[in-house]
């Protein structure tokens, strides 16, 4: 079966299905295309060309977690204002419109040092009326030139995430703490993220999710306005802004370390329950 899919397409089912088998899901696809899949990626190799564009994806995203704020010490990181008062609610068939305007508000920016090096910026992506949304930390390489938020390796992973969660991207809405690539994928400066953050909070008073997913500790430091480590912040569900919110790993650190995906995968279980929504029957779930 693996012989008739293109390089891409192959690519993204062997990533999906070692995503579902770091999460302990060892039935939700059917164990001979699981095995023809990895055999065919084991036996063919990738294409150099391709190896090593993901070796530089990864390594791109390892530096980005490397510098993320989950590795800065407490006392390093600067205080920040408090969040603008929860706008009021926008109809649903309004939502999209009201986007499009703090969009255009926000223009050809200039509002902090991040659009120096910005080749696209970049303001969102998914369904003005999702009732999941999730939070990261700022745009990439890939990021910075599709103009898309999480499309780079990272973004595979999220959609795989979205995907374990038994919906699909454009059903959730995805926006970072800043809109302009950090050079180098360096964390954010506060000046940077306190100057940008009023639009996203605005985006999510526009899209009012009913969970909101955190992904790493600068998008959670910068939501709850808690300088605290990532562990005093997962495994609970925050009361923001009338919406309920969970904090969990940045894709990126995920890459790094593959390992914490089961705690990743408990903390999208509890988005999941808050959502109503249920395991696929056929999935054994984490152990
Ligand atoms: Fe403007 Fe935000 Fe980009 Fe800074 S990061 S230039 S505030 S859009």
């Amino acid at each position: 079966m693996a012989r008739h899919l293109d390089p891409a397409t192959r690519d993204a089912l062997v990533e999906r299905v070692r995503f579902y088998r770091d999460l302990g899901l060892s039935e939700f696809y059917r164990r001979p295309v699981d095995e023809a899949l990895l055999a065919a990626e084991t036996a063919e190799g990738a294409p150099e060309e391709r190896a090593a564009t993901q070796l530089a994806e990864v390594q791109s995203a390892k530096s980005q977690a490397a510098l993320s704020l989950e590795d800065q010490p407490i006392s390093a990181r600067k205080p920040f204002p408090a969040p603008p008062q929860i706008a009021a609610g926008v109809p649903a068939g309004d939502r999209a419109a009201a986007l499009k305007m703090i969009r255009e508000e926000i223009g050809d920016c200039t509002r902090c040092a991040l659009h120096k090096g910005r080749n696209k910026l970049v303001f969102a992506d998914g369904d003005p009326n999702a009732r999941l949304m999730f939070v990261g930390e700022g745009p990439g390489a890939d990021e910075d030139a599709q103009g898309l938020p999480f499309v780079g390796r990272a973004g595979q992973l999220l959609n795989n995430m979205i995907a374990a969660m038994g919906l699909k991207r454009e059903e959730v809405y995805i926006a970072n703490v800043v809109k302009c690539r950090p050079p180098g994928n360096r964390t954010p400066e506060p000046e940077e993220a306190n100057t940008c953050s009023p639009f996203l909070f605005r985006q999510i008073d526009v899209v009012r999710p009913q969970v909101l997913v955190a992904l790493g500790a600068t998008a959670a430091t910068y939501l709850l306005g808690h300088r605290q480590p990532l562990a005093g912040l997962r495994g609970r569900v925050h009361a923001f802004r009338g919406m309920q919110l969970i904090v969990t790993y940045h894709p990126a650190y995920l890459l790094r370390d593959p390992r914490q995906k089961k705690e990743a995968w408990a903390d999208l279980q509890m988005a999941m329950k808050e959502l109503g929504l249920k395991k696929a029957a056929s999935t054994a779930g984490p152990e």
